[in-house]
């Protein structure tokens, strides 16, 4: 059908609009279209591989080694939209090209402008993801707010698209907000306002998504969709959930939304089988027992910076009837205080999750030992199994200075270092391992039961990897290597010996959890968690079996 679908943001940043996009994704597919997600990130950066987690949050990486936003994990988690580089789009990709084209001389001469080379370029990378056979629908988000100066372009391009389509083929769903101000009165001249500025660009929205923190009466949506020239039933409100943001699809579902994009699209109406994803929130809502996990990881102070490994986590909860209890532990904290059972007492379980960079090891080393002594388990993650070859090292090989170059240079003993090809990289930007491999599991250990198969395809983002002059000592000193690259050459996984559940993974499983389909290793962390629960007071394990 090749239909698009646009969706911008009015008001403020944050209000959920990759999760709402995700959310329409997934009603769409529901209704048994083929669906594909398209991110625009209107900042200069070519990629979100070189931006810190601090201000942007996690990057995602796709099968084919994309740095992207962490919208696509949403998109991952909500729809089965395939996602590669093709469906991140940046300024920087946008202008990169252009400028490449102007010096090779492609445009004969002319004087390279916003309006049409920049625009052409963005439009063209919509249609190469939408324009293919296979697609129904395809959903293109705009990063930003309606009012920024970096998104004109982009919304320029999307007016063009829907002139160009015709609005039967291809419509905008704008996100905003309806505050709440003196405790109890909603309010709608920001959403007017943010509508203006649409209007004044030359785009009406065909639907409006309204944020608020209670559901918007009628006559609120009323006033809303008069004064913002919106019909009165493709005004939605979409109010903040109480369990789980896998809600927004069935909320959204209630009030109609997939029918009126279908009408508006001009696509018969066809049944809706949102059954998968109502048992997904049912099992969310109704956990048998609480478990807690503490994540040791460095960039703890904003949610978003690991937010793939909690959404996975949640996942291994569903599987296991568990509600998961995060506790987000900064470990650089860990370094400083004299026992690490002051913050891990009472934890179900730790995971030590990606990061770059030596702030906090020490405590992340900290939290290992603490893990494999009191036989908690322990899952590492990229750098979580770096750091679990070190503390290994240092305690059970005896190296107190073991360390990975990545920290100090010169250690003696250099159980994780560089990857022979990064030896002489000098660039940042997209110069890791990165994307999907093959890793072959050995038969008889912990993650070839886990997985059921021998050969997994996991998706990878670092520069370092265990040194293989430490591997033979490393075994024999119990240390279970799991898997392995194809060629043999590369450790991909590690296991603890004597342990209930201490696996480290060189690779980033995170990223292909599914709320519906949770990924084996977290599912099987979360169950070792829950058994360990089993022993403290309060967690409701004890009551139930999954
Ligand atoms: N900093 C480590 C490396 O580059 C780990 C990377 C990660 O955890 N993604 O190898």
């Amino acid at each position: 059908m090749n239909k698009y679908i646009f969706v911008t943001g009015g008001v403020c940043s944050s209000l959920g609009k990759g999760v709402t996009a995700s959310s329409l994704g997934c009603m769409l597919e529901a209704r048994g279209l083929s669906v594909r997600m398209v991110k625009i990130d209107p900042y200069i950066n070519v990629d979100a591989g070189t931006m810190s987690p601090y201000q942007h949050g996690e990057v995602y990486v796709t099968d084919d080694g994309a740095e992207t936003d962490l919208d696509l994990g949403n998109y991952a988690r909500y729809t089965r939209s395939p996602l590669s580089r093709a469906n991140s789009i940046t300024t920087g990709q946008i202008y990169q090209e252009v400028i490449r084209k102007e010096r090779a001389g492609e445009f004969l001469g002319r004087t390279v402008q916003v309006i049409p080379h920049i625009t052409d370029e963005i439009k063209a990378r919509v249609y190469k993801v939408g324009e293919s056979d296979d697609v129904d629908v395809t959903i293109v988000e705009i990063g930003g707010t309606v009012g920024d100066i970096e998104s004109v372009p982009f919304l320029e391009a999307a007016r063009q698209i829907m002139l160009e389509k015709g609005r039967k083929n291809a419509i905008c769903v704008h996100l905003t907000l309806v505050p709440m101000v003196a405790g109890n009165e909603l309010k709608t001249k920001p959403t007017q306002h943010s509508v203006k500025e649409l209007q004044e660009l030359g785009i009406q929205p065909d639907v409006l998504i309204c944020r608020s923190v209670v559901p918007l009466d009628e006559s609120l949506r009323r006033k809303i969709g008069l004064f913002c020239n919106v019909e009165f039933d493709a005004v939605i409100s979409e109010y903040d959930v109480k369990t789980t943001i896998y809600e927004i699809p069935l909320i959204l579902h209630d009030q109609k939304l997939d029918t009126i994009i279908l009408e508006r699209l001009g696509v018969e109406s066809r049944h809706s089988d949102l059954k998968a994803w109502a048992s997904v929130v049912d099992k969310f809502r109704n956990p048998t027992a609480t478990v807690r996990i503490a994540i040791v990881g460095k960039y703890m102070d904003l949610g978003d910076s690991y937010k793939s490994v909690y959404e996975a986590l949640f996942h291994g909860g569903i599987a296991n009837q568990a509600k998961v209890e995060l506790v987000k532990i900064d470990s650089s904290k860990l370094e400083s205080i004299p026992d690490p059972g002051e913050l891990l007492e009472g934890v179900d379980g730790v995971l030590i999750p990606g990061g770059f960079g030596e702030r906090g090891i020490g405590g992340m080393i900290r939290a290992a030992r603490y893990a494999r002594e009191k036989g908690l388990p322990c899952f590492g993650i990229c750098l979580g199994l770096q750091v679990m070859t070190i503390e290994f090292s240092r305690d059970v090989l005896g190296y107190a200075d073991a360390d990975s170059t990545e920290f100090v240079k010169g250690t003696k003993h250099p159980v994780i270092n560089l990857l022979e090809e990064q030896v002489n990289v000098k660039d940042y930007g997209g110069t890791m391992r990165l994307g999907k491999s093959e890793t072959r599991l050995k038969s008889g250990t912990r993650i070839r039961e886990i997985y059921g198969q021998d050969a997994i395809f996991e998706r990878h983002r670092h520069r370092y990897e265990v040194n293989n002059d430490y591997r033979a000592e490393m075994e024999k000193a119990g240390m279970v290597v799991g898997g392995l690259t194809t060629d043999g050459k590369l450790v991909e996984s590690l296991e603890w010996p004597d342990h209930p559940w201490g696996i480290g993974v060189q690779f980033h499983p995170e990223f292909r959890s599914k709320p519906i389909e949770p990924h084996p290793l977290f599912k099987s962390f979360v169950a070792a968690c829950r058994q360990r629960a089993l022993s403290r007071p309060g967690s409701g394990a004890a009551h139930a079996a999954p």
